[in-house]
């Protein structure tokens, strides 16, 4: 039972007794969040439930700055990109290990006047980051269908997100700042100017819980659930994503993730024959080889009503804050996020309005 303590507790942060933060929720926005706090000294605890099939460890974990079936250029790719790849960059050295495979992404025209509309409009300014006036190329007819070729779009790439919290987990652990448990609205008791979970105290709380939202009840969550495939395609090229009716990327075992579906309405981690054969039928039409399906997956994807992620204090909780809504971008948009909410929560930075939660109070 925790005793309610006032201001002296806090006092004993400089003697390093108590947390700057505490995270709930070591997905992929915890993992970042908490490698960035870490970065500028900030004394963390990170609390993880000990769930299969989240978000985070179903994801293909591509990154593609032109998407969609008109092919715009993503919300804000030009700041996120560059801020990303660097990041993941940066802490494979600081953790040792790999897990970001910067690489094209090539999109197969489906027909001559898609080829054409391309042709006309790669060389607008919109796009110069991400595509090279020599981006129109044909790829090879042995592995892949695309007799009017296909546009490579440069800037992305995978991250490999369960080795990314693999590894992070591992710096935790080494930290003494990881707890393996489940954290209820009850473990979280209120002390002085701060939070208590247990026998640690920190003055701020961030909630990364994903599509778990107690406390959160209040803001639009629209999950979305998604199915990808995992093919064995020995033959096919490793150094190149490729998107047709669906994506065909490589994986860090050799195979090679397809997918994913989107489902708004059935938001259960059921794996359906329909999402299996739909993504089958569709890699059948630009990819060559009859690749063998040996794995089926589901997740759901935290996703928010206008397709923006959410950011920003609780209105009532003082100290309480949310990073999420990721949706199907997180690989791209969480090492920017992680920059806003930190800046905000350090800094009291404004959060943009587009970004701030408080777009919905
Ligand atoms: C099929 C599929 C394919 C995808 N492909 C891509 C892709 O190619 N590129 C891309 O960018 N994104 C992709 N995504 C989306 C991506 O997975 C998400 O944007 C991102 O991983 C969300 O991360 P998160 O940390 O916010 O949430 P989550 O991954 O859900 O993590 C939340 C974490 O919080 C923990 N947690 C929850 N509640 C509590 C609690 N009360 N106490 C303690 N811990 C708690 C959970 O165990 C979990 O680990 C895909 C998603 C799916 C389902």
């Amino acid at each position: 039972m925790l005793v309610l303590q006032t201001g002296s507790i806090f006092a004993s942060t400089k003697e390093g007794f108590v947390q700057d933060y505490f995270i709930i929720g070591q997905g992929l926005a915890g993992s970042v969040l908490a490698l960035k706090l870490l970065e500028q000294g900030k004394r963390i605890h990170v609390f993880e439930s000990p769930q299969p099939n989240t978000s985070s460890t179903i994801a293909a974990g591509l990154m593609n700055p032109v998407t969609g079936k008109r092919m715009t250029v993503s919300w804000r790719a030009d700041e996120m990109f560059p801020i990303a790849s660097r990041f993941y960059q940066k802490q494979e050295s600081l953790l040792n290990t790999s897990f970001f495979y910067p690489m094209p992404v090539y999109r197969v025209f489906s027909s001559v006047g898609e080829q054409n509309d391309w042709t006309a409009k790669m060389h607008e300014s919109r796009y110069s980051r991400f595509i090279s006036p020599d981006a129109i190329e044909a790829l090879d007819a042995t592995q892949f269908r695309n007799p009017f070729g296909g546009l490579k779009v440069t800037g992305g790439g995978r991250l490999d997100v369960p080795q990314l919290m693999d590894a992070t987990r591992k710096r935790l652990l080494e930290e003494g700042c990881f707890s393996l448990r489940h954290i209820s609205a009850e473990d979280i008791q209120t002390i002085g100017e701060g939070y208590s979970i247990g026998e640690h105290q920190a003055r701020r709380v961030v909630f990364c819980t994903g599509v778990d939202m107690d406390n959160w009840g209040f803001l639009p969550f629209t999950p979305m659930k998604g199915e990808v495939l995992e093919v064995e395609a020995p033959q096919h090229d490793r150094e190149k994503i490729v998107v047709g009716g669906c994506f065909f990327s490589p994986k860090t075992n050799g195979n090679f993730y397809v997918g994913a579906t989107y489902d708004w309405r059935n938001l259960n981690l059921v794996r359906t024959e329909k999402a299996k054969l739909e993504l089958l039928e569709r890699l059948g039409r630009f990819v060559e080889g009859n690749p063998k399906v040996v794995d089926h997956r589901v997740g759901v994807r935290p996703a928010v009503k206008d397709r923006r992620p959410m950011l920003g204090q609780h209105p009532e909780m003082k100290g309480y804050y949310l990073l999420g809504g990721f949706g199907s971008k997180g690989v791209s948009m969480a090492p920017y996020l992680a920059d806003c909410l930190i800046a905000h929560m350090e800094h009291g930075q404004e959060l943009d309005v587009e970004l701030n939660l408080r777009r919905f109070l």
